[in-house]
């Protein structure tokens, strides 16, 4: 009796499966392709919501009191909404400087961080840009970060997720060269932004950034920085305005009307929008719609 016991623990050992909370859904997405069928992942958010104010469900305290691993896309994209959460949940597991939490912005080259840092800047991203995910370039070096500390909470199936992480790596990079062709037509374009989503991704196949619609960060348009910003389009005979999902479209189609550029939307994570479900057809959608 004793023994079948012991059979029946180590094999419930054997097949549990580690716990993975997820900020965003290109974190599910790459938690995925590394843990497989070795990880159940809860989602805190969805991808056409505004990821720097997202309202999450109350059953997800729950979950979060159940898991093992935490993972944060950082730079304080999550500081407008999370920590009511964790303080909800109280699972000692997932807290700041846990085993099993993930800070994805530690192991990134943030862009745009202000020299200086006041309110007249509008609710700007002190620690830098937080929207690293636009670039497709950074991908590999999130999935290994990923890899790296699901072998440090499970280290038994170490070789599993290292082994998955080399096949995502090789059949990535085979994706890059695609998009680095396609993007290699549209470098030094200039185009005009809502807010400062797309920068790396811009950045990375030398689009210039010339403006944005929201006069500051986090601030709502007003009438004379539209005014500016027509004027801007005109002046430097400027195509494309860029415009996420979820802040108002009146505006990006009012300044297109008198100027004549074109408003495209994009999505700016995994399933922001329709056919962006999987993080190719994710960035195969921002490629196509930039570069046409
Ligand atoms: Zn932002």
């Amino acid at each position: 009796m004793k023994i079948l016991f012991i059979l029946l623990l180590a094999a419930s050992t054997l097949s549990a499966k580690l716990n993975v909370a997820a900020a965003y859904p290109y974190i599910k997405e790459l938690t995925k392709e590394i843990g497989q069928d070795k990880v159940a992942i809860t989602l805190l958010s969805q991808g056409n919501w505004d990821p720097h104010f997202v309202v999450p469900k109350p059953s997800l305290i729950a979950h979060l009191r159940n898991s093992d691993l935490l993972i944060l896309n950082g730079a304080s994209l999550e500081a407008g909404w999370l920590s009511p959460l964790l303080d909800s949940a109280n699972n000692p597991n997932i807290q700041e400087n846990a085993k099993g939490y993930l800070e994805l912005s530690d192991y990134m080259d943030l862009q745009d961080i202000p020299k200086n840092v006041n309110r007249s800047m509008g609710h700007v991203h002190a620690e830098g840009n937080p929207h690293f995910i636009l670039d497709p370039h950074n991908v590999i070096k999130l999935a290994k970060v990923i890899s790296l500390k699901l072998s440090l909470l499970d280290p038994a199936n170490q070789g599993f997720y290292q082994k998955n992480f080399e096949a995502f790596k090789a059949a990535w990079e085979k994706k890059l060269v695609s998009f680095d062709k396609k993007m290699e037509a549209c470098r030094g374009m200039n185009v005009i932004q809502y807010h400062e989503l797309f920068n790396y991704f811009l950045r990375r196949y030398g689009i210039n950034s010339v403006d944005n619609i929201e006069p500051l960060a986090g601030v709502s348009p007003n009438s004379k920085h539209t005014l500016e910003l027509i004027n801007t389009i005109k002046r430097k005979n400027i195509k494309l305005i860029l415009q996420d999902v979820y802040h108002e479209h009146r505006t990006a189609h009012f300044i297109a009307d008198k100027t004549g550029a074109k408003v495209v939307q994009l999505p700016h994570d995994v399933g922001a929008m329709k056919g962006t479900g999987t993080l190719e057809a994710f960035y195969t959608t921002l490629v196509n719609t930039v570069c046409r």
